[in-house]
């Protein structure tokens, strides 16, 4: 699996004017439009599952006065 993946576009301002940087050890891009330099790192892959997740640990909490509605 190649380490370095190339941005599209910059996250900045838009701009597909990138070029790779070598600074900071590479896989960095400098942008020529607005004139940013920036590093992509790949964290990792997401764990099945963890994508789409819907933390709800209680489905059956109806809405109550617990939130200040009515005393
Ligand atoms: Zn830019």
């Amino acid at each position: 699996m190649s380490e370095r993946a190339a941005p599209f576009y910059c996250p900045y301002c838009g701009d597909e004017d990138l070029r790779p940087s070598e600074e900071g050890g590479g896989g960095s891009w400098e942008c020529r439009a607005c004139s940013r330099a920036f590093r992509l790192k790949f964290l990792g892959l997401l764990a099945p599952g963890a994508a789409g997740s819907t933390p709800s640990p209680s489905p059956s909490a109806a809405p109550s006065a617990s939130d200040g509605g009515t005393p």
